[in-house]
């Protein structure tokens, strides 16, 4: 059956999917998007920088490395009431997520710690949907978390184990699947996925799609980046990904992962909208938006709240409530 939730594909039926003929791999992937989402809704996410640059980690692509000369100021561990303020703006532009990142290797138990479980509790009892992505964490600190209220952890794969190992020196391929499983012992939900056109292969992209559909249950959400190159950064100067290309990833995850959501990611300015079109037909049904023109930093631009209402608008899609899938803790069965 075309849309069964399996954790075996081998790269073989991967291929198949994805090496389809364009027109009829959209047409298949739309057919799966329709069967396991409504297809008018769309969830808009806002991130939110809570703790900008001076990271020690050395990923290639990123403007908040400390080793790259990039032009992103570091900045501080946002006070709460800050990030409550920005939330509330983004509640009042029909967002249903925030998504507080901070440029951390992990997390430690300190005040730093403390402050964000209070903005994880403040912004979950404004009715949002909470996600972090803080870097690598135990049992206790994902407990705590869950008890705070968070709604999904993020940790990106980012590629296959092995091109990985290529792009990031500084934590391995096992420590990022560690803190997934991490993760998946509470019962806050999973985001996880990878970036295109760090320099990888097809069979690279298709080793990460592989790696996330052993994953039991499949992750909540998948985002799909595609590189922002940032100046200063190993990457800057990596070719375009052709659309073609961001398309057929886009379909190939939602064949593969059936009642996921696909987060259109980082990137998403490099499309037009007829290409965002597209890849909303073939089951990308999750964005970031902004009221500032960016995503975590000035480095990775993003659309603006107006731009995407105007978008959804003109496309018949409407933004999806908050907790329409439930809430974790209210333990809603998992994807299979
Ligand atoms: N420090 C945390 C970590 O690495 O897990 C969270 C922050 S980081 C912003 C989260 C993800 O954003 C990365 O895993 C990567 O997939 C994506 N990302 C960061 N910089 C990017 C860029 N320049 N282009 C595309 N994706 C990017
Ligand atoms: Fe640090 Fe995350 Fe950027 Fe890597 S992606 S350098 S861990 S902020």
């Amino acid at each position: 059956m075309i849309a069964q939730i399996r954790h075996d594909w081998s790269l073989a039926d991967l291929r198949a999917i994805h090496d389809l003929p364009l027109m009829d791999l959209v047409y298949r992937a739309a057919t799966v998007h329709r069967q396991n989402h409504d297809p008018s809704e769309m969830q808009v996410s806002k991130l939110i920088s809570i703790k900008t640059g001076a990271c020690p980690e050395d990923c290639s692509y990123c403007a908040q490395s400390s080793r790259y000369t990039t032009g992103v100021a570091p900045e501080r561990l946002m006070e709460t009431g800050r990030v409550l303020e920005i939330a509330t703006r983004a509640k009042e532009a029909g967002v249903s997520r925030v998504c507080l990142g901070a440029a951390w290797r992990e997390v430690k138990d300190n005040a730093q710690f403390d402050r964000v479980l209070e903005m994880v509790r403040g912004v979950t009892d404004m009715g949002l949907e909470v996600c972090c992505t803080l870097g690598m964490l135990n049992e206790q600190q994902a407990q705590r978390l869950e008890e705070a209220g968070l709604y999904a952890y993020n940790h990106n794969v980012d590629s296959s184990a092995e091109f990985y190992e290529t792009i990031i020196t500084t934590r391995t391929y096992a420590d990022r699947l560690k803190t997934l499983e991490t993760v998946r012992k509470t019962n806050i939900t999973m985001c996880s996925g990878g970036i295109i056109g760090l320099g990888e292969t097809v069979e690279d992209r298709l080793k990460m799609v592989q790696t996330l559909s052993q994953v039991r249950p499949h992750p909540e959400s998948v985002p799909i980046n595609i590189l922002s190159r940032v100046d200063g950064t190993p990457l800057a100067k990596n070719a375009d990904v052709p659309v073609w290309e961001v398309i057929r990833m886009i379909a190939t995850v939602r064949m593969v992962m059936p009642k996921s959501d696909v987060r259109l990611t980082a990137g998403r300015v490099q499309l037009d909208d007829t290409a965002q079109a597209l890849c909303f037909m073939a089951g990308a049904n999750s964005i970031f938006s902004s009221e500032t023109e960016f995503m975590l930093t000035r480095a990775v631009p993003s659309p603006s709240y107006d731009k995407d209402r105007e978008l959804l608008a003109a496309l018949g899609l409407h933004q999806r409530e908050p907790f329409k899938n439930g809430r974790p803790q209210d333990k809603v069965p998992p994807l299979a």
